[in-house]
């Protein structure tokens, strides 16, 4: 059973790793983010109430971030495991995320400050197709998707003043639950820095 969650701070790369993990053992990636954006980009009631908070650089309330997040663990496709990134976040939804699955492996993808705000302040999303540029994928000309191009736009919530209030909610509210998790057992330390692979073989070695 791969019950996984991804913690790291903004631009630890942990999006990055949930894909390839996912890949790896054939099981859905779970991103708060994606869900909300995906909510956000269809105008549903969800997404405008979410969309305020996100852009802000504050937590969406736990009560509708857990109820998405309940919604999308019931599909089938969990049944035999999930890679889960962006949520939990606070030990209250570690709480309840406990109360309906049980986590087998909790990776922490570590990276300083210093790293987390140089990289996400160069971080581009494609307005068309949502595709991520950065350090990794640099595009052809500059701010236009390789691929359908799009415009490439800077995220409100990766301007500065926004990074500033997520890597401090980060410190003060998501990193407890490395501690919360602990007695477990099930806690594995990556160091976040060097390529996209580097990393991958990291990650890969807690499943040996
Ligand atoms: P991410 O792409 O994971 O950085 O998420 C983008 C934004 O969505 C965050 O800055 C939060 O505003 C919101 N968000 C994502 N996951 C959660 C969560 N577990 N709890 C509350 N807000 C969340």
């Amino acid at each position: 059973m791969h019950n996984i969650l991804l913690i790291g701070p903004q631009g630890s790369g942990k999006g990055t790793q949930a894909k390839l993990v996912k890949d790896l053992f054939n099981i859905p990636h779970i991103s708060t983010g994606d869900l909300f954006r995906e909510a956000i980009a269809s105008k549903t009631e969800l997404g405008k109430v979410a969309e305020q908070y996100i852009n802000d650089g504050n937590l969406v309330p736990d009560d509708i971030t857990f109820g998405i997040i309940k919604k999308r663990l019931e599909k089938t496709d969990c049944e035999a495991g999930y890679v889960l990134d962006g949520f939990p976040r606070t030990l209250s939804q570690a709480h309840a995320l406990d109360d309906i699955t049980a986590l087998t492996h909790v990776l922490e993808i570590f990276i300083s400050d210093d790293v987390s705000v140089d990289r996400i302040s160069k971080r581009r999303l494609c307005t068309k197709c949502s595709l991520i540029y950065g350090l990794n994928r640099i595009p052809k000309t500059s701010n236009i998707c390789d691929k359908c191009k799009g415009k490439l736009v800077q995220r409100d919530d990766d301007k500065p003043f926004a990074i500033k209030k997520r890597l401090e909610t980060y410190h003060d509210l998501t990193e407890p639950l490395l501690e919360y998790y602990k007695p477990r057992d099930i806690v594995h330390k990556i160091d976040g820095v060097g390529s996209v692979d580097d990393v991958f073989k990291r990650v890969k070695k807690v499943f040996e």
